[in-house]
């Protein structure tokens, strides 16, 4: 089989199918230099003049993002953040953003900055409620759609190719955080998206090493050409050797959601109706009510994120958090390692989340560790 009609988990295991044309290394180099010699004629070597414009491994990297998400282009940034305010800066003042009231709370703090000090229109839509994002885009002159799914931390599911079809249909765009569905199992372009965005600090890299974010495009129009501007200029691009070590943990990306997926969903059923627990909020779960969708357009496994509402207080919710001995009680998500966080105080006071709410991230430790873990921990109240 010829190298490039492999499938994208063989691409993404070889980096790109990759091999140094001068050593033959099946390792791409990391290149520190700032800066790049010029010919006699002044012209540029290769396509690398200084560090912050780009690098040899920043390029690798992205043509592996491009090709996993089957996207024209991908940019990298050196946080998520970083790539949410660089695509923020293609917005206009009167520009309608509509976003959904729960998602990633720090995009959503950014969309608040920019609608009280730079006159974006932003309308927030109740992702629980059918019929609100229908409102939400069709109420005005929308541009953006901006939206997640499953959304975080609740993880209600929004049907990414219905979404689209409602931004096309108003004249805006799709853009799509797909942070916790990664390419090996939801594909937001082909489902219609225009435009994808990861925190590449959580699955992509998967090992709780680095910051970065990365927007794959349909395709490289004009506000491709604003956010290529905004980042060179900005001066936020993903750095040589963070560049490097996301190549390093994408080889796996497969592997690693394939086993904290089967994880998950082994605990999702075995806390589902536990008596100290609410409810288990797991796509996953058959009596989820976004199951069907999530099956959908999550085709390889739904992940390692959940969140269980605890019966009890805020206090007790806190406790079951910090009586853990083998998940880390720590923010982020998408590691090797298994963490649970009390959500509210890690948004700070303005958190919308629940109090009683737990969000877990289910590594790829062994699962019987875990629900034992859990299990002691639920204990303690
Ligand atoms: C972490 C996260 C971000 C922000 O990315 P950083 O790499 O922390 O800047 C955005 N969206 C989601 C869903 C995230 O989990």
């Amino acid at each position: 089989m010829s190298k490039n009609r492999t499938q994208l988990e063989t691409f993404a295991v070889q980096a790109g199918h990759y091999v140094d044309p001068a050593t033959g290394a099946v390792v791409p180099p990391v290149q520190p230099s700032t800066t790049y010699a010029r010919n006699e004629d002044y012209s540029l070597r290769l396509d690398y003049s200084y560090s912050r414009a780009g690098n040899p491994a920043l390029d690798q990297a992205e043509k592996i993002l491009a090709e996993l998400e089957g996207g024209q282009s991908a940019k990298l940034f050196n946080s998520g953040m970083s790539a949410v305010t660089a695509f923020a800066e293609t917005l206009r003042s009167g520009d309608r953003l509509v976003a959904p009231e729960i998602m990633y709370h720090g995009a959503q703090t950014w969309f608040y900055y920019l609608q009280e000090h730079r006159g974006i229109e932003l309308v927030l839509f109740d992702q629980t409620q059918e019929g609100a994002l229908e409102e939400a885009v069709r109420g005005g002159d929308t541009k953006v759609l901006w939206i997640e799914s499953p959304v975080n931390p609740t993880w209600e599911v929004i049907d990414i190719e219905y979404a689209a079809k409602l931004a096309h249909e108003a004249g805006a765009i799709l853009v799509c955080d797909s942070t916790v569905a990664p390419p090996c199992t939801c594909k937001p372009l082909e489902l219609g998206a225009d435009i994808v965005f990861h925190s590449a600090t959580k699955y992509l890299n998967g090992h709780s090493d680095l910051t970065a974010g990365v927007l794959v495009t349909r395709s490289e129009d004009d506000r491709w050409d604003q956010i290529e501007f905004a980042r060179l200029h900005l001066g936020n691009l993903l750095p040589a050797f963070e560049a490097w070590l996301l190549i390093r943990g994408m080889r796996t990306l497969f592997v690693r959601f394939e086993r904290a997926s089967a994880n998950a969903l082994v605990i999702a059923e075995h806390f589902n109706n536990h008596s100290k627990l609410e409810a288990v909020l797991y796509p996953g779960l058959a009596d989820h009510p976004g199951h069907d969708i999530a099956g959908k357009q999550m085709t390889k496994g739904f992940g390692g994120m959940m969140s269980f509402l605890v019966k009890g207080s805020e206090e007790q919710t806190q406790k079951v958090a910090r009586s853990v001995r083998v998940f880390h009680a720590a923010t982020s998500l998408g590691g090797v390692e298994s963490l649970i966080e009390h959500r509210k105080v890690v948004e700070g006071p303005h958190s919308v989340v629940p109090g009683n709410l737990l969000r877990l991230s289910i590594g790829i430790e062994a699962v019987g560790d875990l629900i034992a873990d859990l299990d002691q921990a639920l204990g303690q109240i």
